[in-house]
Parts: structure tokens; sequence; C-alpha cells
């Protein structure tokens, strides 16, 4: 991880296929072990940093028969033979990241050093990975309220530069009450993502339940998500057409955040974890 940090290389977590997205309980990728080896087949897709990153993780099914409970997180390099990696093209927004990989996995030979968590972590991969989603879904939310703030910021700026009827725009009560709104779903959204990273402190030191933690993160992504949504929807409204070419930085905030609500989860299956946390009694709750 330290070349990570400093930010010498990029990586990646593969999990999603192209037969299972939110569906990840019983996956097409197979690691088949052989002796002190691993032998992976199988293929990833839509992988962030895949066609960057030196190395990254890739979850497989150690035992198909186990589905979730057979499975494995391995490190695998990119440079390794039998990985290929195909950049998908056409990706609506967020196109300075170089997002969408595609890996193939061609009986990749993968020593037994490179198991995440060594002989130990063989079939906990999944559980693994539902723990790291418990932390990493508060990433889409944060990338939301960056685009919303900096949607808000030009929206406000233009309705008081925007002269109709012989006066700003801002002097109508209509936009007056959209600038309002806005600003509340920022308030809002600001103060969940604070309060869900300060559960996070709490979670990684195995203080919080992980059902709870999950509804927790689940619940701010959604929001947060959904509230990016409204506020550059309006932010491109105040802009009347304008907001509607791409000369106004509106029209990317637009297509930049609205995979927040698709990746690390559909915001649909964070719904159901919310509710699965509720149905639990004692928990969590609201
Ligand atoms: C730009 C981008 C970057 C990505 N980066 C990564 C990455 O780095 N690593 C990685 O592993 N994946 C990555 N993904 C994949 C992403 O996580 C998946 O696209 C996502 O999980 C959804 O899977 P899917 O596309 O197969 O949709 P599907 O699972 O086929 O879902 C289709 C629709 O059905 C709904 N649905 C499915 N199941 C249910 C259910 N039980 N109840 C209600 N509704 C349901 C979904 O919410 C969605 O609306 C990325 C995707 C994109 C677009």
């Amino acid at each position: 991880m330290p070349p990570v940090y400093r930010g010498e290389t990029t990586f990646f977590g593969a999990y999603t296929e192209p037969e299972h997205g939110t569906d990840i309980t019983q996956l097409s990728t197979v690691a088949e072990r052989k002796g002190d080896k691993f032998i992976l087949r199988g293929v990833k897709t839509f992988i962030t940093n895949a066609p960057t990153a030196k190395y990254g993780i890739v979850l497989a099914q150690t035992d198909p028969e186990k589905r979730h409970r057979g499975q494995t997180l391995f490190i695998i390099h990119t440079d390794w033979p039998g990985v290929q990696i195909r950049k998908l093209s056409g990706k609506m927004g967020q196109r300075a990241s170089p997002v969408g990989g595609e890996i193939t996995l061609d009986n990749v030979e993968v020593p037994i050093d490179y198991v995440v968590g060594g002989e130990k972590g063989i079939n906990q991969g999944f559980y693994w990975t539902l723990a790291y989603f418990n932390v990493s879904r508060l990433g889409p939310a944060a990338i939301a309220l960056g685009i919303m703030l900096a949607a808000f910021d030009k929206a406000l700026e233009y309705a008081q530069k925007r002269i109709q009827f012989g006066q700003p725009i801002i002097n109508f009560q209509l936009i007056q009450e959209k600038l309002a709104r806005m600003a509340m779903l920022i308030e809002v959204s600001r103060s969940m993502l604070y309060r869900a990273a300060y559960y996070v402190d709490s979670y990684i030191k195995f203080q919080i339940d992980p059902r709870a933690m999950a509804a927790i993160t689940s619940a701010t992504k959604v929001f947060i998500t959904d509230a990016a949504n409204q506020v550059i929807d309006e932010a491109i409204q105040i802009h009347g057409g304008y907001g509607y070419f791409e000369e106004f930085d509106v029209e990317r905030y637009w297509r930049d955040h609205r995979v927040t609500r698709i990746y690390e989860g559909t915001n649909e299956i964070n719904l159901l974890t919310i509710t699965d946390a509720l149905r639990r009694g004692g928990v969590w709750k609201p």
C-alpha cells in the first residue's frame, strides 16, 4: 500500500463481472488451488483505475459450492502473464478517471503470499468485501457533496449576474426558493457525511456492529447522492438554456455526479441494506 498512499501508483478493486453486478454472491471468476499457487480464471468489468494501476484486488470463487462463503480476495499485478486489461470507452462522466477497464484473467498464477489475509483469508473474501463497502461507500457520498457544492456556487453566481425583466434573476422569489432548498440539502448532506465518518472511526476499532455501520453508510450514500441529483438539476434550471451546454460547467457536473447513484452498490441495494438492519431488532434504528 505505501506506493499507493505516496501517489506513485493507483490501485483497483475488482468485484463486478459482466453477469454479476449487484449480486456478487456467486461469481464466475474462479481460483483453483495448485500447491502453493492459485490459478485464476474469469472476467471482471467496470473496474476503476484498472488501465493505469500496477496492482489491485480481485474477488474470486475458491469454493464455488459454498457460494459467498467460498470466496477469497487476491492481489494481482497487471503485468503478470494471463492478465489483460481493456479500457472501456464512451463513459458519460468522470472522464478524467480511467474507469471502466475490463480485466480478463486467463489462467493467472497467483502465489499463496498474494492471498489477502494469507491462509486465514481463504473463503473470507465476501465478508471482508462487505466490511470494506461499509466504509468505502462514503466515497461516492463525498464526491456527490463536492460536485453539488460546485454546482451551487455556479448557480448562485449566475443568478446574481443574469438579467431578465430588467433585474438579476435572484430577485425572483421562485429562484430564491430554489437556492434556499439547494443550500439546505448541502448543509444536511455535509453534516450527515461528517457524522458517518465519525462513526467509521469507531467501526474500524470494532466498536460498532457491522450491520449498524452498513445502515449508516448506505443511508448517507443514498441521501447525499439523491440530494446531489436535485441540487445539480436545479443548478442547470437556474442557468436556463445555457445550463444545457458544456461551456457552463453545470452540464459536466450533471454527467460527473450521475454515477454516484450507481457504483459502490446502486442506491436500490443500499436502501435494502438499511431495511435489513431495521429488521434485525436492536442492531440499528435511526
Ligand atoms: C464508472 C463506474 C465505475 C465502476 N467501478 C467499479 C470498480 O472499481 N470495481 C467494481 O468491482 N465495480 C465497479 N463498478 C461496477 C458497479 O459497482 C456496478 O455497475 C453496480 O454494482 C451495479 O451492477 P450492474 O451494473 O451489473 O447492474 P445490475 O446489478 O444488473 O442492476 C441493474 C438494476 O437492477 C437493480 N437491482 C439489482 N438487484 C436488485 C435488487 N435485489 N433489488 C432491487 N433492485 C435491484 C439495480 O439497482 C439496478 O437499478 C463501476 C461502475 C461504473 C459505472
